[in-house]
């Protein structure tokens, strides 16, 4: 018999678990010709989440759980689970529900009949969502886009039904920066998107806010173009150019009309636009010098407190 393994990162979910459970168990149930396991991913929750997974897995076998030492982010809870899976089949689910599990059996079909080895999913809408959020999220796909080789797709979740197979290759990379909407996009693989409307969360409120939620795009950026760092180059030719023509300007008019002390105020301005374009330029090194700072360390993405 196939397994299913559905990993759910959770971090302060005590509300919403319930839930979830309740809809996913109807799921299973439907999809009788298949095992299942159910692999919960506390990451350093502060309530009663892992209580309620413990509780649920001393009730139901195939509910199993990894613990973290603290909260170490959603990406180290999905690396943990996909490294944990012991399923031919892999699918990663968050807790609120907002990641419908009613849309699982049709993701196996497609990987199973129609020969894909992962089928994503994506947002057609961002309604519930703040305005000022849509339009930062869409204005960030366009440039990234822009930037990077690998593509991203704008709505798209981490939820999503792999192969076995792909799994291992995702895995397989160990970058400490991990921006899985990228590494999923950069394995590879024949891919199937799936679209459906947004849904709201059950419970508990988003961990996400606008903040956060700009410091992760700019993670992305760094994580997969190097394009910024390239900004200083061309800002640099450009500006020789300008002031080769000025330094020309400036000694044909001194030789022409003498020189008298005037032109401070443009001095000044240009002083400090040039200035400001270096600090901005050594800004975006040093971006780029801090990941790899990181990278080098060769911390561990998590630490697991205790598994079952
Ligand atoms: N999550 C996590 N660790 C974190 C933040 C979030 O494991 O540090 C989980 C969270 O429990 C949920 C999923 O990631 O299952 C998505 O989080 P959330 O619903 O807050 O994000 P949103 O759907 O608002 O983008
Ligand atoms: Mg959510």
């Amino acid at each position: 018999m196939e397994k299913i393994s559905i990993v759910v990162p959770c971090y302060n979910e005590q509300e919403s678990i319930p839930y979830f459970y309740k809809e996913v168990k109807k799921v299973i149930k439907k999809m009788s010709n298949l095992s299942f396991e159910l692999l919960f991913v506390d990451d350093g929750s502060k309530d009663n989440t892992l209580q309620v997974v413990k509780e649920l897995s001393e009730k139901d076998n195939l509910v199993r759980y990894i613990t973290f030492s603290r909260n170490f982010g959603k990406e180290a809870a999905m690396l943990a689970g996909l490294e944990n899976a012991t399923g031919d089949y892999i699918t990663i689910m968050d807790a609120d529900l907002q990641d419908p599990p009613a849309l699982l059996p049709e993701m196996y079909r497609l990987i199973k009949e129609e020969g894909y080895d992962t089928v994503g999913t994506r947002r057609t809408t961002r309604e519930g969502e703040p305005v000022i959020r849509s339009f930062f999220a869409r204005k960030f796909y366009k440039i990234i886009n822009k930037m990077s080789k690998v593509e991203m797709v704008d709505g798209a979740r981490d939820y999503r039904l792999m192969t076995r197979q792909v799994v291992d290759s995702i895995i397989s990379i160990k970058e400490y920066n991990r921006y899985s909407k990228g590494l999923f996009s950069f394995v590879g693989y024949k891919t199937k998107w799936i679209e459906f409307e947004n849904v709201e969360r059950v419970a508990g409120t988003t961990k996400w806010s606008f903040w956060k939620l700009f410091k992760y795009a700019l993670e992305g950026i760094v994580a997969f173009t190097t394009a910024p760092l390239s900004l200083a180059s061309v800002l640099g030719v450009i500006l020789c150019i300008f002031s080769f023509i000025g330094i020309i300007v400036i000694i044909v008019k001194t030789l022409m009309f003498g020189d008298k002390v005037s032109g401070w105020p443009s001095l000044a301005c240009i002083l400090l636009f040039v200035s400001g374009v270096q600090l901005l330029c050594m800004g975006i090194i040093g971006q780029y010098l801090a990941k790899t700072y990181l990278e080098t360390k060769k911390r561990p993405i998590y630490i697991i407190k205790e598994m079952k």
